[in-house]
């Protein structure tokens, strides 16, 4: 299982895989959007990374609480709530255990996707962080009895498929949905950060 350290280590590495792909995400964005998910993700993750660094958390769920709520108060947009609402539904999820197993990452991350659907009202096929997030929940869930390097490494590689499967769909949820039709032929911002947040979790637990 993971620590309450480890898990602050992972969170952290989450948080630099972010800031590093900021540029490719204001470039997804600018596509089918408004430009702005890079710079808003840095600018959340960024904030994260300094909460983090004041340390004094007792529990993996303290981790992901305080990365919620300095998401939700520095993000903005569609993706800030969300991703708060999704870290919050984890934190809540693991109540106060000291040590993240499998099983448990894979009740957190299912917690998240209720929290995220919960808020935002995006089926899967809807072209949003929900395609990448379902197939993650799945892939979690299938491995659940293995350690938990395994659960985040299914679910990172489940994510990263749903989002490359975003391409051809038409958006119907949030901005990218304002351009109907011409939405088809480019991958969503939400769900390409939303894999890259899940793989660098992967990494960081193996
Ligand atoms: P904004 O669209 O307000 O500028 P961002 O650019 O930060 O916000 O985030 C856009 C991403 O948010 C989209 O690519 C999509 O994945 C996600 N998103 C938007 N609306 C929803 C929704 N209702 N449910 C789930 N995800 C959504
Ligand atoms: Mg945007
Ligand atoms: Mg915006």
């Amino acid at each position: 299982g993971c620590s309450v350290e480890e898990v602050t280590a992972a969170v952290r590495v989450a948080a630099e895989k972010v800031i590093e792909h900021r540029d490719e995400l204001v470039e997804l964005d600018r596509v089918i959007g408004d430009g702005d998910h890079g710079e808003n993700l840095h600018r959340g993750f960024t904030a994260v990374v300094a909460k983090l660094d004041g340390g004094g958390f007792d529990s993996p769920a303290a981790v992901l609480k305080v990365t919620a709520t300095t998401l939700i108060s520095t993000v903005g947009g569609a993706a800030g709530p969300l991703y708060g609402t999704a870290f919050l539904r984890a934190a809540t999820a693991l109540g106060d255990v000291s040590e993240v197993d499998g099983r448990m990452a894979a009740t957190a991350l299912e917690a998240a996707l209720e929290g995220v659907v919960a808020r935002g009202k995006a089926a899967p096929g809807d072209k949003t962080m929900v395609d990448a997030l379902t197939p993650a929940v799945a892939a979690a869930r299938s491995t659940v009895d293995a350690g938990i390097a395994d659960v985040l490494m299914a679910a990172a590689d489940a994510a990263a498929a749903g989002a490359a499967a975003t391409v051809p769909l038409v958006a119907r949820k949030g901005r990218a949905s304002y351009l109907g039709e011409r939405s088809a032929g480019h991958l969503d911002p939400g769900a390409r950060s939303t894999a890259v947040l899940l793989r660098a979790l992967a990494d960081a637990a193996s």
